[in-house]
């Protein structure tokens, strides 16, 4: 095993530095950064636990590491932003192999530097509990470009930046242990380890001022649009045809006895994108999102006046707030 130092030297290594607003980054007490003039500050984060979060013995280290970059970055681009820096806590288990922290450091600096972003600092414990990753990140964007998940208002199309359910699939593929349901579908395995931040995208959207409110969705459609339906003081309907569903879903679902439904609506961590905007405004955003980053975007209800979040499809209209993902439930 590496000592703290030796630890800390590696990551440092790995940085790239002198970088766009950092003073002082890893190596004092504190990172000092210059914030750019007439941007706000966007910062998040976000812990990954052993065995709550992940499971080392179908996780490989580097899409761990790259997975614990992706998710904070999220929540960047689901607020309109830039992800810009980002720092790494780290509680290593008493006689955890070098190498495969080594690799996991490998998955998040590669992660960080797809996205431009600099770490900028950390912590480096020794646990006798489980695997701790905690990413802090921070990003900025222009005042007024800002995405709350307040601004919803009634009449308005809610969309979704792309197929659901697919990181649930995945889980339940690796929980299932069937190797030959993982070889057979590696897209929904891997929705599962490594999920994609959806940056540019995010920003792009924020950018283009047609936004009312956004977030990623990380504890599932179902609790995500609860939380963007609260902060807003709306409804919103969801159409049950439009629901956009990742490939494969339903077959897997069958093998394994499970409800594509449900892995949709409550599947958490597929780290799309969902945002409320104008009816005359989609047409553009489709478009915008096609053409900066290639991304089909599904518009897949409405707010409406009132609250909760509820099911449309066969003419029947069930209410399915909250039902997504509870550390606590
Ligand atoms: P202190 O004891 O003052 O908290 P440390 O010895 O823990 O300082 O850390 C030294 C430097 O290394 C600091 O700049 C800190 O931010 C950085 N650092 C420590 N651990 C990490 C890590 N896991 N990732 C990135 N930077 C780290
Ligand atoms: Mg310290």
């Amino acid at each position: 095993m590496l000592s703290e130092f030796e630890l800390i030297e590696y990551i440092a290594a790995g940085t790239r530095r002198p970088a766009p607003g950092v003073v002082v980054g890893i190596g004092d007490d504190c990172a000092v950064l210059q914030p750019t003039a007439g941007m706000l500050q966007l910062v998040s984060t976000d812990a990954l636990i052993e065995s709550v979060h992940f499971d080392r013995g179908w996780h490989p280290p580097e899409l761990l590491g790259a997975k614990a970059a992706s998710v904070n970055i999220s929540d960047i681009a689901a607020m309109g932003g830039i992800p810009r820096y980002a720092f790494l806590a780290l509680g290593l288990p008493v006689g955890i192999a070098q190498e495969w922290v080594k690799l996991l450091l490998d998955g998040f600096m590669a992660k960080l530097a797809e996205h431009g972003v600099v770490l900028i600092g950390g912590d480096t414990v020794r646990t006798p509990g489980p695997l701790m990753l905690t990413v802090t990140v921070i990003g900025e964007a222009p005042h007024g470009e800002v995405c709350y998940r307040s601004g919803a208002r009634p009449g308005e199309v809610v969309l979704v930046s792309g197929p659901l359910g697919g990181a649930a699939a995945g889980l339940a593929i690796c929980r299932s242990g069937d190797h030959a349901l993982a070889e057979r579908y590696p897209d929904l395995v891997l929705a599962h380890l490594d999920p994609a931040a959806k940056n540019p995208l995010g920003r792009e959207l924020g950018r283009s001022g047609l936004v009312s409110a956004m977030l990623d969705t990380s504890d599932g459609l179902a609790t995500d649009l609860a939380h963007l339906c609260r902060r807003s003081g709306v409804g919103i309907e969801i159409n049950a045809a439009s629901l956009p569903m990742a490939k494969d879903l339903a077959a897997v679902a069958a093998a394994l006895g499970e409800d594509s439904l449900a892995w949709t609506l409550r599947g958490g961590e597929d780290y799309q994108l969902v945002f409320t905007a104008a009816p005359d405004a989609v047409a553009g955003l489709v478009r915008l999102a096609n053409d900066c980053c290639g991304h089909t975007l599904f518009p897949v209800g409405r707010v409406i006046a009132g609250a909760g979040v509820f099911l449309c499809g066969d003419g029947a209209r069930r209410e399915i707030s909250m039902q997504g993902y509870d550390h606590f439930g």
